[in-house]
């Protein structure tokens, strides 16, 4: 897919609207996690560096078209100021008058931070109206929301349809990331997915199977390819209505020469309780009154192999209850091991959605992935093999 960077924009003397994601947590009126303000100052200093008035477009929480004072993005004007080191001119709307009194204000090196987009029902409706007014007061627009990406709405596909449009910086290092993992990988590819359910990952699987050499299959919906292959999984997670779909999986897996790998050993434990005694059994010897909470060191053993001969791992999903210890043992010893063939310049390794992120901050290995995407559903939706409308419309 091709689409512009900002290497590729000529912004001297420009007003860019640029839309990230400044969706951060706020309790009491104070940001409590800065994370994704920090995201967006590269791209706030790659304009500058290029002349350009950067004028930030981002949704705060779900108003749902109404104006919602708690949903103000001004509560994040003093986080970015601080951190960008630049002026932050607030405007209370995103259109209209408000919002080109701002801009008509903007100095060079000043930022302007509009309004939620998510007060006018026109954003999530991707209005073309709506788009038009938000298109009209800038030359350029850039799209540095990869977490948005995957919503066709105002602020993220029909202004790009009606302005220059390019990649900001972590809307580029993300497409750059995904693709070098799936789009073209270097082989062998493996892709690791656990979590709760197979029905909320049979769209991720099914895409994953045509693209990958082997998927390693963990958590709670190994329990049911498990039972489909007759196994018995006692009081275990296990969607009994879905034992044809993961033949079907299986089946499909086998005909297109995907290998599906599936715990060979499993931690069995009397309850869904941090230290609820427990034990390690063969993956089809779980008792009636146990549940299967993660897998066992075999399995590890055999995923760390199948690590040490692949030169890509894409990763969704935890491979036990990692919340409750001990259950986290085969998520953080699988992730320690990636990391480390990682860091050793054997393995590109690309993880997110869900609670992934979670688990390898739980694994302390987060940082030694080549590339970890905060982006949850977009990240999902991509890895479903799904277009994201955002990053279409930038091509
Ligand atoms: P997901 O949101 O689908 O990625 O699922 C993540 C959740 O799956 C986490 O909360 C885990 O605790 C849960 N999980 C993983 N393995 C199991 C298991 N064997 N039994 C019950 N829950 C599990």
């Amino acid at each position: 897919m091709t689409y512009k960077t900002l290497d590729d924009m000529d912004l001297a003397g420009k007003t860019v609207l640029v839309r990230v994601d400044i969706n951060v947590p706020v309790e009491d009126g104070q940001v409590t996690d800065d994370t994704r303000v920090r995201r967006i100052l590269p791209t706030l200093d790659a304009i500058f560096d290029k002349g350009g008035k950067p004028v930030l477009l981002a949704h705060f929480g779900r108003p749902k078209g109404q104006r919602v004072a708690e949903m103000s993005l001004s509560v994040v004007s003093g986080t970015l100021e601080t951190l960008s080191g630049h002026p932050v001119r607030f405007a209370a709307d995103c259109i209209g008058e408000a919002a080109s009194t701002a801009i008509a204000a903007q100095e060079v090196g000043d930022i302007v931070l509009l309004e939620n987009t998510r007060f006018h029902a026109g954003e999530e409706a991707n209005d073309p109206d709506f788009a038009g007014e938000l298109a009209a007061l800038g030359d350029i627009y850039v799209n540095d929301a990869f977490s948005a990406a995957h919503r066709a709405h105002a602020s993220t596909e029909g202004i790009a349809r009606l302005l220059p449009s390019a990649a900001g910086r972590n809307m580029a290092a993300e497409l750059k990331a995904l693709e070098g993992a799936l789009s073209k990988p270097e082989r062998p590819v493996v892709a690791v997915v656990g979590g709760a359910k197979v029905s909320t990952k049979l769209d991720l699987i099914g895409n994953l199977l045509e693209k990958v050499d082997a998927v390693v299959i963990g958590g709670g919906m190994a329990n049911t390819f498990l039972a489909a292959e007759g196994k018995a999984v006692g009081k275990s997670l296990c969607e009994h209505d879905m034992l044809d779909t993961a033949r079907d999986v299986a089946a499909r897996a086998k005909q297109v020469g995907c290998e599906l790998i599936l715990p060979v050993d499993v931690v069995v434990a009397e309850g869904f309780a941090a230290n609820s005694p427990n034990r390690t059994v063969a993956a089809d010897s779980c008792p009636d009154d146990m549940m299967i909470l993660d897998a066992g060191e075999q399995t590890v053993a055999l995923i760390a192999k199948h690590l040490e001969s692949a030169k890509t791992v894409v990763w969704n999903g935890p491979l036990g209850a990692f919340e409750i210890e001990p259950f986290d043992r085969a998520t953080v010893a699988a992730a320690k091991k990636a990391a480390e063939l990682t860091q050793a310049g054997a393995l590109l390794s690309v993880a997110g959605g869900g609670d992934t992120v979670a688990a390898l901050n739980a694994a302390g290995v987060a940082g030694q992935f080549s590339y970890v995407s905060t982006a949850g559903g977009a990240f999902l939706e991509w890895m479903e093999g799904k277009t994201l409308p955002g990053v279409a419309a930038l091509s």
